[in-house]
């Protein structure tokens, strides 16, 4: 005897998956194939050969048998050098500092809680906030994409978010916020305020000497623009008492062998990601002398390893097919935010990339 009208599975879906859920579209990843990859900020160096050998004796005596060492010695303390972590703050980490986002707001936001940004910014602080059923509130940049002081602090005093994030500079207007802004956010926010530090060795400068200052604050920091996007590493530091808290939050064995190991071994061979970041920095001041240049174009200077562009009177979107047609693949910013119209953004290659990335644009705009 049949108890139950057999139901489709689209009615189980529809039934079963939370709405917030059903509402969002998964993080859009473009498959760049053969092109010129230039869309997604990744370090364009990877090892040289002489470290490429090494680094693989490293793997072929690393036991992928064994659960990974769940305390990660090694490697934290690699990263405390390299990155120059003060004894007094802990560390967390995670796969990828992705992972770390949506971990910080599985623990203090969610459910009848705010977080908070400025917008345009890192698409994943509002994307997990709405998956977490958390309120987003957010306060829009101008057109030259600067954060308005009164109206930020404003609104932070009236939503009080339980958890604030600042993208430092900020993904993907390349720009940083005023370090005194984000210290007075701090000090008036009843919530937690993290300061992404994803594009540190582009930039530097860093809040992380501001953690004594603030018990509320809290710096997160990845490897993926460093040429390590593909192990998916990023950390957190902060107060002993907040990692604490995280930690229970932490999957067990979230970052495997194979990533402690290469990393392990990237930190010990960290003059060669300098000098490839050297190159970087270097290139990217050449690139904005480059599309300063242009007339049709508006170049942003940029603190990260990007620049964002305005296409002036002409269709961003257009411009942006037209390079995928040349083999080049960017970012197309246009329809993300008001303050994004026309704009593209650029992560810096290697010279002949940004060379070829160059010579195609100056092509498509004397058409
Ligand atoms: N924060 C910012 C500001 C970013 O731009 C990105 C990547 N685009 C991330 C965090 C995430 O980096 P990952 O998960 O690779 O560490």
């Amino acid at each position: 005897m049949q108890r139950q009208r057999k139901i489709t599975i689209e009615e189980r879906v529809a039934s079963l998956v939370h709405e917030s859920i059903q509402e969002l579209t998964a993080y859009k990843v473009f498959d760049a194939g053969e092109m010129i990859k230039l869309d997604a900020m990744e370090s364009p160096y990877g090892f040289n050969a002489e470290l490429q050998d090494r680094w693989l004796e490293r793997l072929a005596a690393t036991d992928v048998n064994r659960y990974p060492d769940p305390q990660a010695r090694a490697l934290k303390l690699g990263l405390r050098e390299a990155f120059e972590i003060p004894d007094a703050v802990e560390l967390m980490l995670g796969n990828g500092s992705d992972e770390l986002l949506q971990l910080i707001q599985l623990v203090v936001a969610g459910a009848g809680r705010r977080v908070m940004s400025p917008v345009p910014s890192f698409a994943m602080y509002e994307i997990i906030a709405r998956y977490t059923r958390a309120e987003f509130v957010s306060v829009s940049l101008d057109d030259n994409f600067e954060l308005d002081a009164e109206t930020w602090l404003d609104a932070v005093t009236n939503h009080q978010p339980a958890c604030i994030f600042f993208s430092f500079p900020n993904n993907p207007t390349g720009n940083l916020f005023d370090v005194d802004l984000i210290s007075e956010t701090a000090q008036i926010a009843e919530g937690i305020v993290v300061v992404d530090e994803a594009y540190y060795r582009h930039c530097g400068q860093s809040m992380m000497s501001y953690l004594g200052e603030h018990d509320n604050m809290l710096i997160l920091r990845t490897l993926s623009k460093s040429g390590f996007a593909g192990l998916r590493l990023g950390f957190l530091a902060g107060a002993a008492e907040w990692i604490k808290e995280f930690e229970k939050l932490r999957l067990p064995y979230n970052v495997g062998v194979l990533t402690n190991a290469s990393v392990v071994f990237a930190l010990e061979n960290w003059r060669m990601i300098d000098a490839q970041n050297e190159v970087t920095l270097a290139e990217r001041q050449r690139m904005l002398d480059e599309l300063q240049a242009v007339d049709a174009i508006s170049a942003y200077p940029s603190r990260a390893n990007f620049i964002t562009v305005r296409l002036l009177s002409m269709d961003g979107e257009a411009i942006y097919k037209k390079l995928i047609d040349h083999g080049i693949l960017v970012k197309n910013l246009h329809g993300y935010h008001p303050v994004l119209e026309n704009c593209l953004r650029f992560t810096i290659g290697q010279p002949d990339e940004n060379d070829a990335l160059l010579a195609a644009l100056r092509e498509i705009l004397a058409e």
